[in-house]
């Protein structure tokens, strides 16, 4: 029943969040005694604990639940509208996202306030940095190709030529697409395929099951991950030339978390979204921990499920496609990043090029992978559009690598905000598809 949780279940749930706080004051606490060593060993014992076990489930938990979903669905029809459903209510909150995080960076100015000192030390360890990860530029090569490339490589992506070897390269939207036509064709063949939907549901049931041994290990994970992440950087880091850049970020991914998915869920949804938010805390904890959706999609599926009362069509569905495409948090953070490092280089963008910067941001959004950093490489299609859309390159791509060294800790927030966007849309389609 929704909101029960055993004494086991509590622990988890309430040391998850524990583990976050005690995270960051023992990971500041390294951070300033340069125990490196330390945080090192934290980042890979929370990787072995519980990074690793979550993505060893995430991929064929993400086709039985897809498959076993969409079967339950039964008529293609129902499928229809709950797809449209879903997409819009994606695209329209990544919008809402990216236009908030443009909105406040334009009236912030965080890019103008700096001296000029600070901007040309920016500029040039942020080149240095850029140069420094040749993974950045080749997905720089990759983003500069233009918009269009950039939806060819989304289109490719669902429609893998083999979705064994998607399965296999770790991009879960050609498995999707791959799951929800084999889901439509099994409920279109009746009986003839009762035995195949017995096996899938049977695996479904017998992988969630131990995705709940592993959330056992979710407040030990998500206090070294934490530890580790605050421990490379620290926290003083907020108070730096970056900080009010960091503050812009935040700042608007609480709004967009607190004020604006909240009252969308309790317009479509109706309920108490807060407590609706408490009750998937490990789920969110989580996110934060692994900075990445895909790592969390295990917890949130169940989650959503159990304590948070979501049926399972809407959950089997709108939780693996929002873990892919649907990411609030990294549309409004694109969106922050982007225009800062152009008031950085002295250039305010108008009303047309913020535009750009809201429709490309929610498109490197949809394109970025569930994973860490994902965002900061998708950034890329941003910056090329709007140079495009000004005429000229004022803004190098480089420029991207002032914003590497603190990405780690938005990454944490805004992924929190991505997952949290994907709870509410399985809670708001619920209504649409109940389980009966
Ligand atoms: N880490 C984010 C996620 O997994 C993606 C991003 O880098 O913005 O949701």
């Amino acid at each position: 029943m929704p909101g029960m949780l055993g004494a086991k279940e509590r622990w988890v749930a309430t040391g998850s969040v524990a583990a976050l706080l005690v995270g960051m004051v023992v990971g500041e606490v390294l951070h300033k005694n340069g125990a490196q060593g330390v945080v090192g060993a934290f980042s890979v014992a929370g990787d072995l604990m519980l990074v690793r076990p979550l993505m060893m489930l995430v991929l064929p938990l993400i086709f039985t639940s897809v498959v076993a979903g969409i079967t339950s669905l039964g008529d293609p029809s129902r499928l229809g509208k709950l797809g449209l459903a879903t997409s819009a209510y994606f695209l329209g909150s990544m919008l809402v996202a990216a236009t908030l995080g443009a909105s406040l960076v334009t009236l912030v100015g965080p890019g103008f306030g700096l001296s000029p000192d600070d901007v040309a030390a920016l500029t040039k360890s942020g080149i240095e940095r850029f140069e420094a990860a040749p993974k950045l530029s080749q997905a720089v090569a990759a983003g500069e190709q233009g918009l269009g490339a950039a939806w060819l490589q989304i289109a490719r992506q669902m429609l893998p030529a083999n979705p064994f070897a998607a399965m296999a390269e770790g991009q879960p939207l050609g498995m999707i697409v791959f799951a929800i036509v084999l889901g439509i064709a099994m409920a279109l063949c009746g009986d003839a395929c009762d035995s195949a939907m017995r096996v899938l549901n049977g695996l479904n049931e017998a992988l969630l099951r131990a995705v709940g041994w592993v959330m056992w290990i979710v407040p030990v994970g998500a206090f070294l991950l934490v530890a580790s992440s605050v421990g490379r950087v620290g926290l003083r880091e907020l108070l730096g030339p970056l900080g009010m850049y960091m503050a812009v970020v935040i700042g608007g991914l609480v709004v967009h978390m607190f004020v604006i998915l909240p009252a969308l869920q309790f317009v479509l949804g109706g309920g108490n979204p807060f407590r609706f938010m408490w009750r998937m805390r490990e789920a969110l904890a989580t996110a934060f921990a692994t900075a990445s959706s895909s790592a969390t999609l295990p917890v949130t599926i169940r989650v959503c499920e159990t304590e948070g009362g979501c049926s399972r069509r809407a959950t089997r569905f709108c939780a693996p496609l929002g873990a892919t495409l649907n990411m609030d948090g990294t549309a409004l953070y694109e969106a922050v990043a982007v225009v800062f490092l152009f008031q950085l280089y002295g250039v305010q963008l108008s009303m047309g090029e913020l535009a750009v910067v809201v429709a490309t941001a929610t498109l490197a959004a949809v394109g970025a992978a569930g994973i860490p950093s994902a965002g900061l490489v998708t950034m890329v299609i941003v910056i090329t559009a709007v140079n495009a859309s000004l005429g000229s390159e004022k803004l190098p791509v480089g420029a991207m690598g002032i914003v590497i060294g603190v990405d780690r800790l938005l990454d944490m927030c805004r992924t929190t905000v991505n997952v949290w966007g994907d709870m509410g849309a399985a809670r708001v389609m619920t209504r649409l598809a109940p389980d009966e």
